[in-house]
């Protein structure tokens, strides 16, 4: 099926086709239908496979055909998601997807001032996408009306209902009005979640495209098992054999992040990092300079892990392996995107081995391991240009020479 026979506005599907979208992915071909006829919507699908467009076209062609003119009627839809780089993600594609209709998107979340998020709700906001901190502000001060609201999305459903959001979410569900239609789409999902995610609706939910193996099968993803203190080198090597590519490196804390960016830096290859600890205004900078390939490689925490939608990402590196199993479908998952094919590669140490049997646990699959050779173990350590390293590694020659000379004592046995 094509975007030209469904029965959504022409204006939409201008826009689609603007951006090249001519047959519609896997689950938006299940989940439009569905969502246009309002029933609530669970839907699971791999990562990179267009979950955003797949709630997108319905919700603007709902709201379009409703609204008679452009004039201010009040927020329709929520979208919610966990991190403000997704956020102002999902409003451009809503921006691109509603060109030339009577639908207007906005966002807002932490992080930036709010009065110029204040002066934008006063106006025209149909869709309103944002993460739930600014939300319930805004709300508190009665800048935000959620009166009108009959459309809730939650974009990567399972997190936004774990621990850290779920009162959140069960907050803005009693501020709503009670006929509502509530959208739940992610790549991972637990039995616990979905049982949650069923009580919070009414209607029965209609779909579920639940894959078994929730990586992309764009995405060829390996593990390597690699000391910690030679995790440094083995990045140099793939960063430096691959110039041209983008790398998206996840460590797990935003220490290790500066970290790793400073030994980088020492062997003079130019990262960036992005982690919680950084004004907004500088993480959405790292990400247009990731975005336009101005700095190849992006050091990250988890905080980009999920639903980040940067082209061309070529490789993703683990160079730690995440706390959460489900993030490392969602770390592997930024790369592979649409029709793109992409590689990622754990970085697994001994500490780590438990860490990696875990997310296998998870996946119900095991990870195919790279087979690295001794030779070709010891080369990568040799491969860098790390000044420290070689003057350590010319210490340690002095030492094995000066031991050698030493005539070992027999008699003498050390403890
Ligand atoms: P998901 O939320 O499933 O991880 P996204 O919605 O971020 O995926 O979309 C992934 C990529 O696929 C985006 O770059 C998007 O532009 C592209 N895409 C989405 N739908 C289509 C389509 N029907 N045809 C071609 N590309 C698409
Ligand atoms: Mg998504």
């Amino acid at each position: 099926m094509h975007f030209d026979d469904y029965s959504i506005s022409y204006e939409i599907k201008k826009n689609l086709g603007k951006l090249g979208f001519k047959k519609p992915t896997d689950i938006q071909f299940k989940s439009i239908p569905p969502i246009i006829k309002g029933e609530d919507v669970l839907a699971i699908a791999q990562t990179g496979t267009g979950k955003t467009a797949a709630f997108a076209i319905p919700i603007i062609d709902k709201i379009h055909r409703k609204k008679s003119t452009s004039r201010k009627d009040g927020v329709k839809c929520l979208v919610m998601v966990p991190t403000r780089e997704l956020a102002k993600q999902i409003w451009e594609v809503f921006e691109m997807l509603s060109k030339h209709t009577r639908v207007k998107a906005y966002c807002i979340y932490g992080g930036v001032e709010q009065d110029a998020q204040i002066a934008k709700l006063e106006e025209n906001v149909d869709v309103l996408i944002a993460t739930p901190g600014r939300m319930f502000d805004l709300v508190s001060q009665g800048h935000l009306i959620l009166d009108r609201i009959d459309t809730l999305v939650l974009d990567e459903a399972d997190h936004m209902l774990d621990l850290g959001f779920l009162k959140d979410i069960y907050d803005i569900k009693k501020k709503l009005p009670k006929k509502h239609q509530t959208l739940f789409f992610s790549a991972t999902i637990n039995e616990g979640i979905k049982k949650l995610a069923y009580s919070l609706v009414e209607n029965a939910i209609r779909i579920q495209v639940s894959p078994k193996d929730p990586v992309s099968k764009n995405v060829n993803h390996s593990v390597a098992f690699i000391k910690m203190d030679d995790k440094r080198f083995f990045l140099e090597r793939v960063i430096k054999e691959h110039p041209e590519s983008k790398i998206l490196v996840f460590v797990r804390t935003k220490v290790r992040a500066e970290r790793v960016h400073k030994a980088m830096e020492r062997v003079n290859i130019k990262t960036i990092t992005i982690h919680s600890d950084k004004e907004q205004k500088e993480r959405f900078d790292v990400m247009k300079q990731f975005k336009t390939g101005e700095v190849k490689v992006l050091i990250a925490t988890d905080v980009s892990a999920r639903g980040i939608d940067i082209p061309n990402v070529e490789y993703v590196v683990n160079y730690d392996l995440p706390d959460q199993s489900e993030n490392y479908v969602h770390r592997v998952g930024r790369t592979g995107r649409g029709r793109e094919k992409g590689f990622a590669v754990s970085f697994c140490s001994d500490e780590e081995k438990n860490t990696l049997k875990e997310i296998e646990t998870f996946m119900q699959k095991e990870i195919t391991v790279l087979d690295i050779d001794k030779g070709e173990y010891h080369d990568t350590l040799d491969f860098t240009e790390d000044a420290n390293s070689n003057w350590k590694a010319l210490i340690k020659d002095n030492e094995d020479f000066l031991s050698k000379q030493k005539k070992p004592n027999k008699k003498k046995k050390r403890q």
